[in-house]
């Protein structure tokens, strides 16, 4: 199992780290988790392609975390996907993309006739789903459970297991607080891949208390996160969804080393993670940053 951070930024745009997005490559199986902004791109610099993804997988409907849903759609179909791109999201995922697909309808449809090509690829089959799912594909099970972020109604975390002997486990907690499910859905994870609110360094540009409160009520501080990999009891933590963007690396470090003394790594766009059972590896470092 290969696990990708595509983007590990969040709404406020960054030359480095991109919208929020993540890939699992196993059992023959390609699966996007979001289609934050310039994921097509970033999908591109890691070999692979918006054809090339078995589905889509939404953890929530926030702007970072679908905003580049069209360009997706039409790049793949650009790249040579045939058929319909999957998608699986939370409750009013049809109501959401519908209305975006019929913005384009008249597009699509000049274009498709115009070309003459077939349209097949620019369709969507969707499911919405709830927290408890599970999905058997040939190569892989997936289950979610919903995660703690409100004001949102609905939010997901999702798991990989690859089948096999020594395939690995991977769990992807999307936007959430502190979150006893995503710690059972976790549980033995290989790779645990966690947002990260670095609270502290939000709080030198936003002094307001009430406002600092309201950004940590629906995130994981970098004290916590380390307490959810330690009880989760997975191997490796890999932190993602920056906010701020830029932040002391130390401290971070420090935080989670209260609480977790497994692998960390704080996440870069474009590292890979070589996931087998027992054992993660990075695969490649990721985009070289400056922070
Ligand atoms: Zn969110
Ligand atoms: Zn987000």
């Amino acid at each position: 199992m290969r696990v990708t951070l595509l983007g590990t930024g969040c709404p406020v745009a960054d030359v480095h780290r991109y919208g929020p997005a993540t890939l699992v490559e196993a059992g023959g199986e390609t699966w996007l988790i979001d289609c934050g902004s310039g994921v097509t791109q970033r999908l591109l610099a890691h070999g692979s392609n918006g054809a090339k993804l078995t589905g889509l997988l939404l953890t929530h409907l926030h702007s970072d975390h679908v905003v580049d849903f069209i360009q997706l759609l039409i790049s793949g179909w650009h790249q040579g996907r045939a058929k319909p791109l999957r998608v699986y999201g939370p409750r009013r995922t049809r109501e959401f993309l519908g209305a975006l697909l019929e913005a384009w309808r008249p597009e699509f449809e000049q274009r498709t006739a115009h070309e003459r090509r077939g349209g097949e690829g620019l369709r969507v089959e969707l499911e919405e789903i709830d927290g408890g799912w599970t999905l058997e594909t040939p190569g892989l099970r997936i289950r979610n459970v919903e995660v703690r972020h409100p004001p949102i109604p609905q939010a997901f975390g999702y798991r990989f297991e690859e089948r096999g002997e020594d395939a690995g486990t991977a769990t992807v907690s999307g936007d959430t607080a502190y979150c006893p499910e995503l710690i059972e859905l976790a549980r033995g994870s290989d790779l645990l891949v966690h947002e990260a609110f670095v609270h502290w360094q939000y709080a030198k540009r936003q002094p307001d208390p009430a406002k600092q409160q309201a950004m940590r009520s629906y995130h994981t501080a970098t004290e916590e996160v380390g307490k959810v990999a330690r009880e989760a009891g997975v191997g490796h933590l890999a932190l993602t969804h920056w906010v701020p963007l830029v932040f002391d690396r130390a401290r971070v470090v420090e935080d989670v080393r209260t609480e977790f003394h497994g692998g960390l790594t704080l996440g870069e766009d474009l590292m890979s993670f070589d996931v087998v059972r027992g054992h993660v590896a990075l695969a490649r470092s990721g985009v070289q940053s400056h922070l």
